[in-house]
């Protein structure tokens, strides 16, 4: 695939012409401040020339917008200052589930003091079965608005229907897209319209290639804040509930630009794999971490084996630091 920046201020139009005149196919969009042309076969493409262009690069990987061939730096995110993506390692915890105003505050409070970055808290839960907790939905997502006016922290929450995108865009901060859902095309266009930053999870069944086809849908409709979540990927282990992929998570990073985020907690399955694999990440070189947090975990609605109490997450905290800063990253 060809793809073509044109230089500031100039329209497509002209180029445009060109392309058809060839035959070719083509989409256009407008990312990090550039209108780009993807146009392909390469054979019909080549060669175009015009006074609009600023550069042309021939893409060999199927995802060209995520693809680091013609953008060869680091994606740096930004969710209300929140730089994801930097030097400086980011934490999203909070619980699997929003299950009122006073755990959320609670839970809240006690993470901002600990340094961390984004509040997270599903009020639209992906449940296998449809008996399992599904989340308080918009009053959901109303406490969690209200707990960042209060706590200040900007909040990540996972989108499941894309009517509920105005919803979602009143209320947080960062939206995510679950790993059932990240094949979801419709869903993954209307996250990308809404210009706000998204966390784009692998789906568990989904190859590297798919998770990126997945990323490119959001990054065709002008959408580059997006941050890629490992999340864990389906295998014949079933010691632990889902197997991380450490080695995809930095393969990710090394063929798109886009800051990487691993959530050690769903493939864990359990408490005491939840540490282990969040320092892993870390040392690996990711950015960013979604951890599941919870005031008393017994308790929780739903992951209640996983979600680590806040004295657990609070010792987690120093030894990620420590890893951070061997690595030359802070926290
Ligand atoms: C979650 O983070 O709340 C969640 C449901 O995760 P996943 O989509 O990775 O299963
Ligand atoms: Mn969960």
């Amino acid at each position: 695939m060809m793809l073509i920046v044109l230089k500031d201020g100039h329209e497509p139009s002209e180029i445009i012409e060109k392309i058809k005149e060839r035959s070719a196919s083509y989409r256009i969009t407008k990312l990090y401040g550039k209108t780009i042309i993807i146009a392909w076969p390469d054979n019909n493409v080549e060669g175009i020339e015009s006074l609009s262009i600023e550069n042309v690069y021939k893409i060999k990987k199927p995802y060209p917008l995520a693809s680091r061939e013609w953008r060869n730096r680091d994606t740096i995110v930004e969710v209300e200052g929140i730089m994801i993506g930097s030097n400086k390692i980011v934490i999203a915890a909070g619980p699997c589930s929003v299950e009122s105003e006073e755990q959320m505050i609670e839970v809240a409070k006690k993470l901002k003091r600990l340094g961390v970055s984004m509040l997270r808290g599903g009020a639209f839960k992906p449940r296998t079965s449809p008996y399992s907790f599904q989340g308080l939905g918009e009053k959901g997502l109303k406490i969690l608005k209200k707990v960042y006016d209060e706590v200040g922290m900007p909040i990540v929450s996972e989108i499941m229907d894309p009517r509920d995108i105005n919803m979602f865009k009143e209320n947080v901060h960062m939206l995510q897209i679950g790993a059932r859902n990240s094949q979801n095309y419709p869903l993954l266009k209307e996250v990308g319209r809404s210009g706000k930053p998204v966390l784009l999870k692998r789906g568990f069944g989904n190859t590297i290639e798919e998770w990126l086809h997945s990323a490119e849908y959001i990054l065709l409709e002008g959408n580059g804040s997006l941050v890629l979540c490992e999340r864990g990927i389906r295998s014949f282990e079933h010691g632990t509930r889902f197997t991380l992929d450490i080695g995809g998570a930095i393969l990710a990073k090394k063929l798109t630009h886009l800051p990487i985020c691993v959530d050690p907690s769903h493939p864990a399955g359990r408490r005491d794999l939840v540490a282990p694999l969040a320092l892993a990440s870390i040392a690996a070189g990711i950015d960013m971490l979604l951890i599941e947090v919870h005031p008393n975990p017994e308790k929780a609605l739903s992951d209640s084996e996983q979600q680590l109490s806040i004295e657990e997450f609070s010792q987690l905290v120093e030894k990620i630091r420590e890893v951070a800063r061997a690595i030359g990253r802070d926290l």
